[in-house]
């Protein structure tokens, strides 16, 4: 039996975990994708709590894994006639059962033609450009458009990396109605507001995009902002792969499905881009319904090939959660109202516990590490090749001054590392502490204030670069830094050392 699975997200993921243990399947998974990504801490690496490589798992190993084949390329429509996928290279794989797991991306509605100049968040390389545009001097304001929960994490995440940064901008959540988090309860839409104004963001009601260029947006209210750029998260639809005049598709295009999951003899839908009626009301587009989804389509996939009678999909609600990066997040959990620290505990126990193999362990130590410290306090990365390891603790201190004179003068930088984080890596630790407590020389001061600092006992192996700027107040603003120790980076630290 040929199964084509199109689609390796959440639902893919679990349709391949059933199916890969039925030996009389010969599975082909098509992702358009090399990884898989862990979407919901997608704002998480923007606020760099998370890594990168926490929230993205290879798709080859998963495929290897269940004895599945794996074709990198984007399905660009299914022929349910002939039985046949078409990929972006025009070639067709034919199938005996398909299952589209595709998922959901952006929706840029009318504002289609401008696609390319607005930000969006769906794809692990958008958090890369959401971050350079926060920390871009070019861009002061950030229009975030769209008042559901992506647009809420992501402006709050957004919030996070400003402070960290130390950059004083302007956040702008724009949305269309009178409020927030539609259709959620009115204490989530009230708890929500209130956090995000407290924490500095504005948000403009009743109002839309009317134009954006150059940088320059105006909003439908007449208001114009320069200096600015255009996060869209307003909304999204799913990939529209099956063109058959059997199907029923709603305005995302999501497709009705019976409730089985099935919409022909063959051809099954799973996750965001399944529409499925229960209790007269459309399940939305979350983690665990797609799961399941995926492990229910992939379970009737096996019933029918047998001739067995397939089984409805029953959704289990857990209920939802808002996440905040102040650790102010609210939600329902079953029918319980939860809010602060424990909502943001639960939704973080959720995305460790879904999380795909390994990458559990590595949510977890990232998060553990980070929670609860102030910013700064946040533990920078020392990335060795392809490890991380984190430094729990920077002291700085300056021996001799005046670096403005472009004198030689020496700082102690102590570095110590969190030794969980250690774990079967090839690097030692006392060695590594030891390099990087010893003092520390400025080699050079250049005129734009870039200076490097150089270890005088392993010179070719420890460097500082870091740009220096007075605050006014007669301390010294050192940051970023970039500490390159042998082949290790030191990443987005900002130590502020006080000249006396
Ligand atoms: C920023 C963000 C935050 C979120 N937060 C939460 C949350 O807190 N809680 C929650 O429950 N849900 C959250 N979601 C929604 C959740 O991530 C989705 O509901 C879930 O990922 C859907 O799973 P899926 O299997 O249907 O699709 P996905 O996980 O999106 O996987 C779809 C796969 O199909 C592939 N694909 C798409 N089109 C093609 C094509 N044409 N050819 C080949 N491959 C293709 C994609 O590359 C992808 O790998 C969030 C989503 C985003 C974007």
């Amino acid at each position: 039996m040929k199964i084509i699975i199109t689609g390796c997200g959440f639902s893919g993921i679990n349709a391949l975990k059933v199916l890969g243990r039925f030996s009389e399947c010969q599975i082909t998974v098509i992702d358009k994708r090399k990884d898989f990504i862990f979407l919901p801490l997608l704002p998480d690496v923007i606020s760099s709590r998370i890594r990168k490589e926490s929230v993205t798992y290879p798709i080859n190993k998963i495929a290897d894994k269940y004895k599945a084949v794996f074709i990198n390329q984007a399905v660009k429509n299914i022929n349910a006639a002939s039985n046949q996928v078409i990929l972006a290279d025009n070639s067709a794989l034919s199938y005996d059962y398909l299952l589209v797991c595709a998922g959901s991306e952006t929706n840029f509605y009318k504002y289609e033609n401008i696609k390319d100049s607005l930000i969006k968040l769906d794809d692990i390389n958008d958090t890369k450009i959401i971050y350079e545009a926060v920390t871009n001097k070019a861009i002061n304001n950030y229009l975030i458009a769209g008042g559901g929960y992506t647009s809420i994490e992501l402006v709050s995440a957004m919030k996070k990396l400003l402070t960290v940064e130390k950059l004083d901008k302007s956040l702008y959540l724009v949305v269309r109605g009178n409020t927030i988090l539609r259709g959620m309860p009115e204490w989530i839409q009230k708890y929500t507001i209130e956090n995000l104004v407290k924490q500095g963001i504005n948000i403009i009601y009743n109002t839309r995009l009317e134009s954006f260029n150059n940088n320059k947006s105006i909003l439908t209210s007449g208001s114009v902002y320069n200096e600015s750029a255009v996060i869209w998260a307003a909304g999204v639809k799913c990939p529209d792969l099956i063109q058959a005049d059997f199907l029923k598709k709603d305005i995302q295009n999501r497709v009705y499905t019976d409730k089985d999951l099935s919409v022909s003899d063959n051809i099954f839908i799973a996750g965001d881009c399944s529409k499925y009626i229960y209790k007269s009301a459309a399940l939305r587009m979350g983690v665990s319904f797609s799961i399941r989804q995926g492990q229910t389509a992939a379970r009737n996939i096996i019933n029918r090939y047998k001739n067995k009678k397939t089984v409805a999909f029953v959704p289990f609600d857990f209920g939802y959660i808002i996440p905040a990066s102040n650790e102010k997040s609210c939600g329902m959990v079953f029918v319980i109202k939860i809010k602060g620290k424990l909502a943001t505990c639960l939704h973080y126990f959720t995305a460790v516990f879904f999380s795909y193999a390994s990458n559990k362990i590595k949510v977890f130590l990232d998060l553990t590490s980070v929670m609860d410290k102030p910013a700064s306090k946040r533990q920078g990365k020392l990335k060795t090749g392809e490890q991380n390891i984190y430094v729990s603790e920077i002291t700085a201190s300056v021996n001799k001054n005046n670096p403005d004179r472009g004198e030689m003068f020496a700082y102690n930088i102590t570095i110590k590392f969190d030794p969980t984080y250690l774990g079967d890596m090839d690097i030692d630790l006392e060695h590594i502490r030891f390099q990087l407590g010893q003092s520390l020389e400025v080699l050079s001061l250049s005129t734009n204030r870039e200076f490097t600092i150089i270890d005088t006992k392993n010179q070719a192996k420890l460097q500082i670069k870091a740009i220096l700027k007075t605050n006014n107040q007669g301390s010294y603003i050192i940051g970023p830094i970039k500490i390159i120790a042998q082949e290790a980076v030191l990443e987005t630290l900002a130590i502020e050392i006080i000249v006396k």
